[in-house]
């Protein structure tokens, strides 16, 4: 009850210097941060939620987090709720990062910071910073994985592969896609990688609108009926993460495939059902991005922002949103395989060993 009425009296007395009236009348809380996550269909981002409200609460901050079930509209009213419900700071993880720029104009107005969490929130100069992970990064490591399984250095193959990366709406995914193909581009130009579909190796035509397992499911049915019926062999399949390799893993599972045949797949997120499948043998890695290290960064920097502090960053050149470079932590990646998955994930704290069964 005291906590109930101390949040009250902070949210009704506008109890900072730094308050103002925000768009809706009423006071700005520099003690309240507004959340807004995309989705709670997929794992990844349940936790990043939760871990964010967990620090931020440590932190003495109150919390309005809001899923938004991956509907542009739903997102962009509930971050105008928050602006006029009176939170002094927001951290976003955008569904379309190009979709935001009118409802960010009235944070600007407010004088409300933004953050971009995860995903870069584009063309418009409301965003204060980004915290993410180092996303090229994660998609050379994919790439590269690609590559010392298949020994491409050595081998000549020829290979048979397929891409597939997530919406051209997420900036992410240029970077994922990016990274992995700045590894495979030259052997599919040296003819040691072949794309027996015919896809051209690009974004547009490799993307997997919102990262839905069913598309995923679907475009890889499509191909395995097109191009690989008759004995002819898939290698690998580059997956910019796991909700895209799911779909990828049931469409080959359904053909026939087993872990005896399958595919080298790539991942990212480490969520349960992938890292099931690695212990399976129906998926060959995934990028661990540990949520809990992005969450406390993200809270690290709200409360530097909301004391007139400079946050610690540590990127001022990759992350361009349009309108200038914002400036960027990039927390670390790690590959995570059957060989290591135990000392990632469960050493860490990260997954107790029951919950990968
Ligand atoms: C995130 C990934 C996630 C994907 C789907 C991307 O923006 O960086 O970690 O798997 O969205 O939600």
């Amino acid at each position: 009850v005291l906590t109930m009425m101390l949040s009250l009296a902070a949210c009704t007395s506008g109890d900072s210097g730094k308050s103002g009236s925000a768009s809706g009348g009423s006071k700005k809380d520099s003690k309240k941060v507004g959340i807004a996550m995309p989705t709670k269909d997929l794992q990844r981002w349940s936790e990043d939620g939760a871990y964010m409200k967990e620090a931020m609460e440590k932190a003495g901050y109150t919390v309005d987090i809001q899923y938004a079930n991956n509907d542009i509209g739903v997102q962009a009213s509930q971050i105008e709720n928050m602006i006029t419900g009176g939170c002094g700071i927001l951290v976003i993880a955008s569904i379309d990062g190009g979709a935001l720029s009118e409802v960010l104009e009235k944070a600007k107005a407010a004088d409300i910071p933004v953050i971009a969490y995860d995903r870069l929130i584009m063309n418009t100069d409301a965003v204060t910073y980004y915290a993410t992970f180092d996303n090229e990064k994660i998609g050379i490591m994919q790439g590269q994985y690609i590559a010392d399984k298949l020994d491409l250095e050595h081998q000549d193959g020829p290979f048979n592969i397929e891409l597939f990366t997530g919406p051209t709406d997420d900036n992410n995914v240029n970077f994922y896609f990016g990274g992995a193909m700045s590894v495979l581009q030259k052997y599919v130009d040296e003819g040691k990688l072949v794309i027996q579909s015919g896809t051209e190796a690009s974004l547009a035509a490799c993307a997997t609108p919102n990262w839905s397992t069913e598309e995923a499911q679907k475009r890889m049915e499509n191909i395995i009926t097109k191009s690989y019926t008759g004995g002819v062999k898939l290698d690998a399949v580059l997956s910019s993460n796991d909700s895209v390799a799911n779909g990828i893993t049931n469409a080959l599972v359904a053909a026939g495939y087993t872990a005896e045949d399958f595919p080298i797949i790539t991942g990212q997120d480490c969520e349960i059902t992938s890292v099931r499948n690695m212990i399976k043998g129906l998926q060959s890695m995934s990028v661990f991005v540990d949520t809990r290290e992005l969450a406390n960064v993200t809270a690290d920097m709200v409360e530097s922002i909301m004391k007139g502090e400079e946050p610690e960053i540590n990127n001022t050149k990759d992350y361009d949103n349009g309108t200038g470079i914002i400036p960027t932590y990039l927390c670390e990646p790690q590959v995570a395989d059957i060989d290591n998955y135990k000392e990632v994930l469960i050493d860490s704290g990260y997954y107790t060993e029951d919950r990968l069964q």
